[in-house]
């Protein structure tokens, strides 16, 4: 008897043999310890093999196969549920990556290493007490009731911002037997702080978490929870798609249109995706919510794939903030990024106690540094990207790949000393505004200030309790909170999201923008929201000044329809990398070549061209990217350029399936 192990590693399985004393002991599912190179490793058994493949039998050589054993069972009873290796199969397959690699993001990597369980360390919301029940409006119990009708199926839930989509989903998990569980997936820690306590005073001990920001220990302790059944329901980001609830029963994938919940390496799996996917292997029922929808989402509901559900209101009769352009070529101003009519606002905004939130889509000090005398800017060694000043810790950073410079004393082309700083990150513009309004509780959230792991969750505290008057920060901050107060929101620069060279600006712009003006006015006070840009006549804000997704959605659509662009095409990605620049042209035309010998029925292929993003990494990259309706067809191109280019040893070939960075 034989087993194949699979390894959280980048490979499919191993098989090795079953000694007679462990053929009691050896089921599907379960951990066991085998040798591995000069060592042991644990992996997890997928499948019983009665007969070995010939290729297992007789090596290359003609000679017997001598197979490894198993070394022990470490589990009585399976570790991982078979519907959930099912998963883990469906997702190395239509992603094109391995098995090993779908295990190693669905599974904490420490099952595999030996650790304990630990305890909780994250306290939150001690005070909590109890939630104060909600009774759901009309809309929201007409949108339960359909929930609740159907046995199974996708329900996309659009409901525009402050409708109460958080208390359906709520009711939602409460209408479910005994014994069956939830999943809810949320976009970034950002958001979840505010969700793991609405979730937490409403479930006590019958919600469990799961996010980047627990500890090892932490994980594992939620992650035996799932798999014990353990709890009702779950929260979390992204891997939490992989939970592994025995029962489990309904998925909800909050702001389902988000790009975070696609992993943009290693396995370039999307969240979202993979929950429609395991609700068909599953039989489950999925909800997509959102105020904005992806186009893909709105689209399969108005073809009817998807129940389509809406909440046309905010909860107890709040309007809508309205919205205001600011049209920064003719306003006056007050700084170079803040107009005189924003800040003449927030100060009111403070004046009168209310708080306010800005977004300013982009970190640092200045994306702009450099020599007063000649205009000489700085590029990232490893990267063609220009670096980004910081002021407070005085470099120059690639975000790209996180280096930092040390920022020079001179220029290195003119040897001048004077240097200019150019456009605003979020750093500046808090310079800016704090020096402006003085006797001001100020906080900056973007990637800088949450490195800990606990400061989103107190960045999002403060604010809460009223603490900060002005919250700003870059897109992390756009979405999904709910703090009452906030009267105010504004886009300090909207041209950043418009400016994308991506066929989803226009989407990723109106949704968020939408999302960003959907913070204010969701307590007693009205709400209002400025959106400052160069190009205020850009087709986007016409929809976002009048709420009008579906106008926007119709629109976009066509232009979509035109372009043979999602959802009317599906499209693959395939990145060359490689170390010096010369090799691009020998890709290239050894790929123009392959490329004209596959003629696949109704595939498009388009390039191969440099990315746009020539550099990451000190690795230089091409693309093409592959056009077609089918997944499969799409796949089985992508694999036979893979295979054609397999012997050239010296370049990195990675393959995105639907990808949703082009850059
Ligand atoms: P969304 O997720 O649609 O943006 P939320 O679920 O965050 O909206 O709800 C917005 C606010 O309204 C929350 O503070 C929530 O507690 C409150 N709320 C939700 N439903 C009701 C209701 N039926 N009556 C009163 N308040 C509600
Ligand atoms: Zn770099």
């Amino acid at each position: 008897m034989y087993v194949d192990v699979l390894f959280p590693i980048n490979f499919e399985p191993f098989t090795y043999a079953v000694p007679d004393e462990l053929r009691g002991a050896v089921k599907v599912g379960v951990r066991v310890s085998v040798p591995f190179k000069n060592g042991t490793k644990t992996g997890i058994v997928t499948a019983l093999v009665r007969e070995l493949p010939d290729r297992l039998r007789i090596n290359k050589n003609g000679r017997k196969v001598v197979m490894k054993s198993v070394i022990a069972v470490l589990d009585d009873s399976p570790f991982l549920h078979e519907k959930l290796l099912k998963l883990i199969q469906w997702t190395s397959e239509y992603y094109m990556s391995t098995s090993g690699m779908a295990l190693k993001n669905a599974v904490p990597s420490a099952f595999f290493q030996g650790k304990k369980p630990g305890k909780s360390r994250i306290k939150i919301d001690e005070e909590s007490g109890s939630a104060p029940a909600i009774v759901l409006n009309k809309e929201q119990q007409a949108a339960l009731n359909a929930i609740n009708a159907d046995e199974g199926g996708v329900f996309l839930l659009y409901g525009v911002t402050g409708s109460g989509k958080t208390e359906v989903y709520i009711e939602a998990v409460m209408a479910l037997e005994e014994g069956q569980q939830a999943l809810m997936l949320v976009p970034e820690i950002a958001i979840t702080a505010q969700m793991v306590d609405r979730f937490r005073r409403r479930f006590k001990e019958d919600v469990v978490f799961f996010h980047s920001a627990m500890s090892v220990g932490e994980r594992m302790t939620s992650w035996t929870r799932m798999r014990n059944g353990d709890a009702r329901i779950a929260v979390g980001v992204r891997s939490a798609v992989f939970a592994p609830f025995p029962e489990l029963t309904m998925i909800i994938v909050d702001e389902e249109q988000e790009s975070s919940y696609k992993q943009f390496e290693g396995l370039r799996y999307n969240a979202r995706d993979v929950a429609l996917a395991r609700g068909q292997l599953e039989g489950l029922k999925v909800i997509l919510g959102s105020a904005t929808p992806s186009l893909e989402s709105f689209y399969n509901a108005d073809i009817g794939k998807f129940h389509f559900i809406e909440l046309t209101a905010r909860v107890e009769g709040r309007p809508l903030p309205v919205i205001e352009i600011i049209d920064m070529s003719t306003a006056d101003k007050e700084t170079f990024s803040l107009s005189k009519k924003l800040m003449s606002e927030l100060r009111q905004n403070v004046e009168d106690g209310n708080q306010s939130i800005l977004m300013l889509n982009r970190r640092g000090y200045s994306p702009f540094f450099i020599c007063a005398e000649c205009g000489h800017s700085y590029k990232c060694p490893a990267c063609s990207i220009t670096l980004i000043y910081h002021k407070d810790t005085n470099t120059l950073n690639c975000h790209y790949c996180n280096s930092h410079l040390k920022t020079p004393a001179h220029c290195p082309e003119c040897d001048a000393e004077k240097v200019k700083y150019l456009g605003t990150g979020t750093q500046r513009a808090e310079e800016d505004i704090v020096t402006l309004i003085p006797e001001l509780s100020f906080t900056r959230m973007d990637r800088d200030t949450t490195g800990n792991k606990l400061s989103h969750y107190k960045l999002v505290k403060d604010m809460e309790q009223g603490r900060t008057d002005i919250l700003l920060g870059t897109q992390m901050i756009a979405k999904g909170h709910d703090f009452p107060d906030v009267t105010l929101a504004a886009v300090i620069s909207a041209d950043i999201a418009l400016n994308m060279p991506d066929f989803r600006s226009g989407e990723r712009a109106f949704q968020l923008f939408t999302q960003l003006a959907g913070r204010a006015g969701r307590g007693n006070i009205p709400g209002r929201a400025y959106i400052q840009t160069y190009e205020p006549d850009h087709y986007a804000f016409e929809y976002v000044i009048d709420h009008n997704y579906r106008k926007f959605y119709d629109n976009e659509i066509q232009m979509r329809k035109e372009l043979g662009y999602p959802p009317f095409n599906r499209l693959l990605r395939i990145i060359f990398s490689f170390r010096t620049k010369a090799q691009g042209q020998s890709i290239a035309s050894a790929l123009t070549g392959i490329v004209r010998k596959i003629k696949h029925r109704n595939i498009e292929i388009l390039g191969p061209a440099p990315a746009p993003v020539e550099k990451i990494k000190s690795l230089w990259r091409w693309h093409i990217i592959l056009k077609g309706q089918n997944a499969k067809s799409l796949r089985e191109v992508a694999d036979s350029i893979h295979t054609r280019l397999a012997e050239m040893k010296e370049i990195r070939i990675d393959i995105d399936v639907d990808p949703v960075n082009l850059m």
